[in-house]
């Protein structure tokens, strides 16, 4: 059964960044939408508290959601002075694995060094919600430093984030490219952009076909085979029926052109 994750941003908004004209509520906001991605990409199942809200309200729905993990996202700030890192709360030592696994990740990246993790027994949403608590300050914001690496980094750190907690569940983390590449192919074997053969000359002939009736509209390569002409019809089609264009035309691309052709005679 796959986690859950309850993600509950800072509704901090007059806490105000030393750039960019932004406070704490709006970048967390948008560290929980990335957040959110990242993780439901991995399969995880997320809820993220809505904007602004109370963490009476926060909590009350993450118990309802049945969380696995609440994680509270936050900024830090101190003196205007330290850009100190990224620093983990949780109540006691239950915590601490989680905790320790998603610092190994967003420390790395943070610009700042003192990377902590600290037990915090007297934050509401430490001691309230009925899931394990993991209460992240993703680097100081009152610094220039602080407030331009995490307003230009929003992203990373819910990739961050995600990424420690994909290792703590032991689930495989899946980057926003793998899923681009991990797209079905459809032949992995075929005919292919510089081959000339009987075969590759059914194959344009098929394109062609399927031109005049419309399938697609990439005019062939005159002579030459497999030119670039043919490997763009292949791969416009291969695009457009879902699968990864790898410009190749094997037996399934064959038989699927054949049917589509088929229902249009
Ligand atoms: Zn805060």
């Amino acid at each position: 059964m796959s986690k859950r994750i309850y993600l509950s941003p800072s509704n901090q908004r007059n806490n105000t960044y030393a750039t960019g004209g932004t406070n704490e509520m709006a970048q967390c906001d948008k560290i929980a939408k990335a957040t959110e991605t990242a993780l439901k990409r991995c399969g995880f199942e997320v809820k993220v508290g809505k904007s602004g809200d109370t963490m009476q309200n926060r909590c009350n729905e993450s118990d309802n959601f049945k969380a696995d993990i609440h994680m509270p996202i936050h900024t830090n700030a101190y003196n205007g002075k330290v850009t100190g890192g990224t620093r983990i709360f949780c109540l006691n030592s239950n915590g601490r694995k989680a905790c320790q696994a998603v610092l190994n990740e967003l420390g790395k990246i943070s610009p700042g060094t003192a990377d902590s993790i600290t037990y915090q027994t007297g934050l509401y949403e430490i001691n309230v919600p009925k899931a394990l608590t993991v209460y992240v300050e993703c680097e100081f914001h009152d610094t220039k430093t602080g407030a331009d690496w995490i307003r230009n980094n929003t992203s990373k750190i819910g990739e961050a984030i995600c990424k420690g907690l994909c290792s703590y569940f032991g689930v495989t983390y899946k980057s926003a490219t793998s899923t681009v590449s991990s797209k079905k192919v459809l032949d992995s074997q075929g005919y292919k952009k510089g081959q000339n053969s009987d075969g590759v000359l059914a194959i344009k002939e098929l394109l062609l076909l399927a031109k005049s009736l419309k399938i697609h509209n990439q005019g062939m390569d005159e002579n030459g085979g497999f030119g670039d002409g043919t490997e763009k019809a292949v791969n416009g089609l291969l695009k457009k029926w879902g699968y990864e264009p790898n410009g190749i035309a094997g037996d399934n691309f064959i038989k699927k052109l054949t049917a589509g052709i088929k229902k249009k005679i």
